[in-house]
């Protein structure tokens, strides 16, 4: 196999997370192993179900057990979401260093930075090690500079228009 690439799904449009997936999907039947870590999701979503069926070829992992979004959270919620995503993180080094998978998807690892969560530099570092031959894609808005230098892809999906604005909730099936 070539040489492994670096994929950035940013943008305020919809969109991100479903390619990801759409692309791990495309690699697992050619045969690659795709390990994706969702960061910042307490909620389930209709990916997980699906992707269950894959496994072990595409497996997912959440270490996330605080629910709700991170502004509403007082100190101690704050401080036990920060441990569990440095659990996160701790998992996607190993998993770099001992090369488990082919394909590695980190959703939402933009927040993750944004929120001062792990540090952009950290995460920098941890792509610079990443094996050879590992194709990584990381999804969320407001990618940093840092992280657009270093990939190969980066595509930002811009949204036009998005029902939400027309007071359409979120759907199941379609947003999660
Ligand atoms: P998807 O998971 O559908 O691929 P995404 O990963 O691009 O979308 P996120 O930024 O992770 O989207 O946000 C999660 C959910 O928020 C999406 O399912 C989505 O429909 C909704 N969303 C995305 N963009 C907007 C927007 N501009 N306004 C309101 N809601 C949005
Ligand atoms: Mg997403």
């Amino acid at each position: 196999m070539e040489k492994g690439l670096i994929h950035v799904y940013t943008g305020n449009g919809k969109g991100k997370t479903t390619a990801a997936i759409g692309q791990g999907i495309r690699a697992c039947g050619t045969g690659n192993k795709v390990y994706m870590v969702q960061f910042l999701k307490g909620q389930d979503t209709g990916e997980l179900l699906t992707l269950k069926k894959l496994e072990p070829d595409f497996k997912v992992f959440r270490f996330e057990k605080t629910k709700g979004f991170i502004w509403n959270m007082d100190e101690t919620e704050k401080r036990q979401l920060k441990a569990q995503v440095n659990s996160a993180f701790d998992f996607v080094k190993n998993t770099i260093s001992t090369c488990q998978c082919d394909i590695l998807i980190l959703d939402e690892i933009m927040s993750v930075m944004s929120n001062d969560l792990i540090s952009t530099n950290c995460v920098v570092d941890m792509l610079k090690s990443k094996p050879y031959k590992m194709e990584v894609i990381l999804t969320g808005r407001n990618a940093p500079d840092e992280i657009v230098d270093i990939a190969n892809y980066v595509c930002e999906i811009n949204s036009i228009k998005h029902p939400y604005e027309e007071g359409i909730p979120a759907r199941k099936g379609i947003e999660y």
